[in-house]
Order: structure tokens, then sequence, then C-alpha cells
């Protein structure tokens, strides 16, 4: 199967680039109808694969909110996020890591605290219209 190789490589740049070309943190099933505009014969499997390949790459990042379907974020870098109640959108929040949380649970909790994941959730402003 050496042919199959470089197809597979440009798959996941594809998939790649559309990721990084949103920041609306799309669900693989989100990603694959975005995907299937340039590829329009790759399977819904092959996308999962290779989100899970990026993310093990540490290139983009899983995330979850409001526990329910997982999404993905282009962005790989430590960031905090926002879930909407009405629409249920999720952005970015543009704010530092607070590492005095850190340190006020390993005060707390006795625990060495290698890292934290916040969730916030609100209502957002288009839908606060
Ligand atoms: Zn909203
Ligand atoms: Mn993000």
């Amino acid at each position: 199967m050496k042919h199959g190789k470089p197809r597979i490589t440009h798959q996941r740049e594809v998939i790649l680039e559309e990721l990084k070309s949103v920041r609306t943190h799309p669900s693989a099933d989100e990603l694959y109808d975005q995907v299937r505009q340039r590829l329009p014969r790759i399977s819904l499997a092959t996308v999962y694969r290779n989100l899970e390949f990026l993310t093990d790459q540490g290139l983009v990042q899983k995330i979850e909110v409001g526990g329910r379907q997982k999404r993905f974020d282009g962005n790989p870098e430590e960031h905090y996020h926002i879930r909407c109640l009405d629409c249920g959108k999720v952005d970015d929040v543009d704010l530092d890591r607070i590492q005095s949380l850190d340190k006020s649970i390993s005060r707390t909790c006795g625990y060495k605290v290698i890292g934290h994941r916040l969730e916030f959730m609100g209502i957002c402003p288009e839908c606060s219209k």
C-alpha cells in the first residue's frame, strides 16, 4: 500500500487546515461536512482517525464542554473556553491561565497540581440581544 500514503497525508493536511480556519470548535461531524467540500470522497471514519492522530501529535486539541459531543480546536495552546447556554456555541476566552489557582488548589488539597481545565458558561452577546 505504498501508493496510498501520500493521499492519507494530504487528507490530514486538509483536515488540519480546515480546523485551523475556523474559530467555532467544531465536532468531528461538523468538520467532516466542511472537509467534504474539498475532499468529497473522504469518510467520517477517516476524519475521526486523523483528528485522533493530530490530537496525539499535539497539533490540535480535543475539548469537552457541556459534557456532550467532543469538539476540536485548531489551537493546541492551553486556553479557556466559554459556552453559550442558549445557542451552544463555544468561544475562546482571551485571558491568561490563572497560575495562582493551581497554587491555591495545591495548598487546599496537598496535590502537586499539574494543570487545570475550567469551563465557563453564559449567554453570548448575540443571544443577549
Ligand atoms: Zn448564544
Ligand atoms: Mn479554543
